[in-house]
């Protein structure tokens, strides 16, 4: 214990930093990741099973994660968990808690601390099988891991923090304290398209604060959380602490959610799953003493204004890079580009030039810029909204979709009205609605005429612009002049106001007071 304790301290007295971003240009790094690439392949298409109280658990009913880029490559079958299993789950986690809440936060730190050196060594091979499983180019996969690698260190660092005496008001004749006591049993339900740094953030998160956890990770990226599952096994997290629970969400996540032995519930997915949870986890259920709490981070339709002092280059390249990265599949990408009329020709006719140099397909070559959507489901739904967008606005590139993986082009709609279905909904696909405003304060309103507000952009170099923004955009994460994605653990705490969620900022110093509770104690001398 002793050692363990001073291995936190050292590392704790170090500030956080960033984990850097790999130069793919380095021939090593490429060849690093191209290695790695081979590695997973050699290991694709095994079968996994339930982690219960550190038991392995096998199932006769399974499903398969597949490759998006060659859906009939199987990456792993996973365990179809019952209700029954799902209750087992649920249990070992309340019993587990009774001993994982009395573990000192230096030792808890610690296997953060731990499981992030691991992280590190093993980079390019964890990437690798977020590149074969949900379709990530190298560059966003390297950006997941060091976006996970992050949360870790710096959950780890908060809760000594938080663990520290805290600042209250002295008085005469008493002796006044206030600590934070962790809350007990963590659902935890993550999305597929961070699937290590969203899964391994919020499950740290609820460790790291002394709670346990069951963690359902999404069915199409099971194979990195089981993965970072078997790094907290190899850190030596007691069994029980973390509960590993495969299986469709429509399927056991009710019966997770509702669990009376369910303290809190730590969700990030879209706008109707996070409102589906919302309301159960209000209801109380037979023999609940708690009033349950729900992390919910949701859904986006995330905008990039443009006015007519701003850099046009710069402009239409972060317009691109947030409408496109990773297939437009993220909380915080950019699906509408807001332009005011003097520039708007230009900006479209930059955006679309350079839209039409992205290259699309199987992101396990090293150069390719998207690759494709998640599922066919996913493919269903984004060829639906172009469909939609063929009647709602001029498209003016993209469009086209290839097989046999999920590719689908780049697509613009310009002229789009604010109102319109892909200027309102979450597409979450490449598809990009660009609107034209009469002046910037018509851009500032059809930029707030949404239900979510989680990320948004604005290009311009006008000052008075850029304070009535910081006032009147109404977003969880504004940015000026740069692209709308790509928030950085410490530096951009992330989370949204409104249908995007409960503004948990994810990567902020308020965090993990989401998972804790406060229990100020006073005695009379
Ligand atoms: P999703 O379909 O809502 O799924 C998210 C998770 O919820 C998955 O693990 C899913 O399991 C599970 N789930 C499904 N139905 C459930 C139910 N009835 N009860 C409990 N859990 C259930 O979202 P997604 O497609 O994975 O992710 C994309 C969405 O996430 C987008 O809307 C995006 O904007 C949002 N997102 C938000 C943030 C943010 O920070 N605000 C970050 C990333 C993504 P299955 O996979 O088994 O269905
Ligand atoms: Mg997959």
């Amino acid at each position: 214990m002793a050692t363990t304790f001073k291995r936190a301290v050292s590392h704790a007295q170090q500030p956080f930093v960033n984990e850097p971003l790999t130069d793919f240009s380095k021939e090593e790094n490429k060849r690093a990741q191209a290695e790695a690439l081979e590695q997973v392949k050699s290991e694709l298409g095994r079968t996994y099973p339930l982690i219960i109280g550190g038991k392995q658990i096998e199932s006769e009913h399974t499903f398969a994660s597949v490759n998006p880029s060659q859906p009939n490559q199987i990456i792993g079958h996973f365990a179809r968990a019952t209700e029954e299993q799902t209750k087992e789950a649920i249990t070992t986690a309340a019993t587990t808690f009774e001993t994982w809440k009395r573990v000192p936060a230096e030792e808890r730190a610690n296997y953060l601390f731990a499981a992030a050196d691991i992280m590190r060594q093993r980079r390019f091979y964890l990437a690798a099988w977020m590149i074969y499983e949900v379709g990530k180019s190298w560059s966003e996969a390297d950006g997941d891991m060091a976006e996970a690698i992050d949360f870790l260190e710096f959950y780890a660092r908060e809760i000594l923090r938080l663990a520290e005496e805290q600042p209250i008001v002295r008085m005469e004749g008493e002796d006044n304290q206030l600590v934070y006591i962790p809350l007990g049993v963590c659902a935890v339900i993550p999305p597929w398209n961070f699937p290590c740094a969203i899964m391994a953030g919020m499950t740290c998160a609820a460790l790291v604060a002394g709670n346990t956890v069951v963690l359902k990770p999404a069915s199409t990226a099971p194979t990195i959380a089981a993965q970072f599952m078997h790094i907290l096994q190899e850190v030596g997290l007691p069994a029980g602490v973390v509960n590993f629970l495969t299986g469709s969400g429509s399927v056991i996540g009710d019966t997770l959610v509702d669990d009376a032995r369910v303290r809190f519930i730590a969700f990030t997915g879209s706008r109707d799953v996070g409102l589906r949870i919302y309301e159960r986890a209000a209801k109380r259920q037979q023999g609940q003493r708690w009033l349950k709490r729900s992390i919910l981070e949701m859904g986006g339709k995330d905008a990039v204004v443009v006015d007519e002092t701003a850099d046009l280059d710069a402009a239409a390249t972060g317009i691109v890079s947030s409408a496109f990265g990773f297939q437009g599949q993220k909380c915080s990408a950019g699906s509408r580009a807001i332009i005011v009329e003097q520039v708007y020709d230009q900006v479209l006719q930059k955006v679309t030039e350079k839209s039409r140099q992205l290259t699309v397909g199987d992101v396990t070559q090293p150069d390719v810029y998207m690759g494709p959507v998640i599922d066919e489901n996913a493919m269903k739904k984004v060829l639906e909204y172009i469909d939609i967008g063929k009647g709602e606005g001029r498209l003016v590139t993209g469009g086209g979709h290839h097989g046999p993986g999920y590719f689908i082009e780049p697509t613009i709609f310009a002229d789009v009205n604010p109102q319109a279905r892909i200027a309102q909904e979450e597409i979450f696909g490449p598809v990009l609605a660009v609107m034209k405003a009469k002046d910037f304060d018509d851009a500032l309103r059809i930029a707030n005429d949404t239900e979510y507000g989680l990320t948004g952009a604005l290009y311009s170099r006008d000052q008075q612009h850029i304070e009535r923004a910081k006032e009147e955009f109404h977003v969880g994460n504004l940015y000026f002049n740069r692209k709308c994605t790509g928030a950085l653990v410490g530096v951009h705490p992330f989370g949204g106001f409104n249908m995007s969620g409960t503004d948990s900022k994810a990567g902020g110093r308020d965090y993990l007071l989401l998972f804790i509770q406060a229990k100020t104690i006073s005695a009379k001398k």
